[in-house]
């Protein structure tokens, strides 16, 4: 029988994991397919882990996979892929803001033969308006940059059929950002437009700040195009001050106008100083993440799996580190 995989990471979620499974169990679609749920513990440090511990052990059909520290969702998820066995997989939030009821939908998508179903936020009318803002100027950037275009208002929250999800898990980067990542295999993808609820209960793990790194990290992972953009710039700049030039040498020379200094070069100088530590910026991003990538680092350490054995006893191992540090 196929398998839907459902792939959750969560950290500090003990307010809401036991609301997601109820809610997997028993919505009426779910319950007529087979359905295994992945939980990737990113390194809470309350009640979470212990929680789906007890889910597993009633359930043999839930994985917990324990990492050693905070990774980020980033990481959680990529490694909730990997562990993934279904035919289909789908990445969700633990906060039901992924609303499980849209599976069955997906799901009829892709038996018509879509390969990838794209759940889309219908509309932004819930969050502040800062983020509205920014999360449209972020699309509009990142598709005007990179080759792999993502979809708008679309998450981490999609169906996948089991070879998209082998071509990403045989993605070797080391700077994750998944939304991409998600979208670079490409492939004609089917949208479902749906509302996005308000969290069930607990706080959201992202603040700005998170959001902005993750923004930067879509844009450098995906597009080398800021770094041509700084040597036009730079280009630009370079031709308007050769002309600016030989225009003072016109005015000294042939008509004897003294051109006044102080106010003029400040501004200049001022300006020119701007978009040069703009652009060592600009190469400080990518430099960092060659830096990231060279060191080929482990993207997570699991510390512990934790999945009931087929014969309904329950096994919690640590991945072999000498054969595979990441298990
Ligand atoms: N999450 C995670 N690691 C983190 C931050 C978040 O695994 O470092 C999980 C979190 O538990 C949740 C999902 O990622 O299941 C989405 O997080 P959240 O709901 O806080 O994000 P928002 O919906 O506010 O963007
Ligand atoms: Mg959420």
């Amino acid at each position: 029988m196929m398998l839907i995989s459902l792939v959750v990471p969560v950290f500090n979620e003990q307010e809401t994991v036991e609301t997601f499974y109820h809610a997997a169990r028993n919505d009426c679609f779910l319950k007529t397919k087979n359905v295994e749920i992945v939980f990737v513990n990113d390194g809470s440090s309350d009640k979470t882990a212990p929680l789906i511990g007890k889910l597993v052990e009633q359930d043999s059909n839930v994985r917990l996979i324990n990492f050693s520290r905070n990774f980020g969702k980033e990481p959680a998820l990529f490694c909730g892929l990997e562990h993934s066995r279904g035919d289909i997989v789908i990445p969700m939030d633990v906060d039901l803001q992924d609303p499980i009821e849209l599976i069955e939908t997906m799901f009829h998508e892709w038996e018509s033969g879509a390969k990838i179903v794209l759940a889309k936020r219908a509309d932004r009318s819930r969050d502040h308006w800062m983020k509205r803002v920014t999360a449209n100027y972020f699309y509009k950037v990142h598709n005007a940059l990179s080759h792999s275009k993502i979809e708008e208002n679309v998450g981490d929250f999609r169906l996948m059929d089991r070879r998209i999800v082998d071509i990403i898990i045989s993605l070797q980067e080391r700077n994750l950002f998944m939304k991409g990542l998600l979208s670079w295999p490409g492939f004609e993808p089917v949208i479902v437009e749906y509302k996005r609820p308000e969290r069930c209960a607990g706080t959201t793990k992202f603040n700005t700040l998170k959001l902005l790194n993750l923004a930067v990290e879509g844009i450098t992972n995906f597009s080398t195009s800021p770094l041509k953009l700084a040597s036009y710039v730079g280009f630009g700049i370079s031709f308007l001050s050769i002309i600016y030039g030989i225009s003072i040498i016109l005015q000294k020379l042939l008509f004897s106008i003294d051109v006044p200094g102080y106010a003029s070069l400040m501004t200049v100088m001022v300006f020119l100083g701007g978009v040069q530590l703009i652009t060592i910026g600009i190469l400080g991003e990518y430099v960092g993440r060659i830096y990231t990538e060279v060191k080929a680092r482990p993207q997570y350490v699991i510390d512990s799996i934790k999945e009931s054995e087929l014969r309904g006893s329950f096994v919690n191992t640590t991945p072999d580190t000498d054969s595979n540090p990441i298990g």
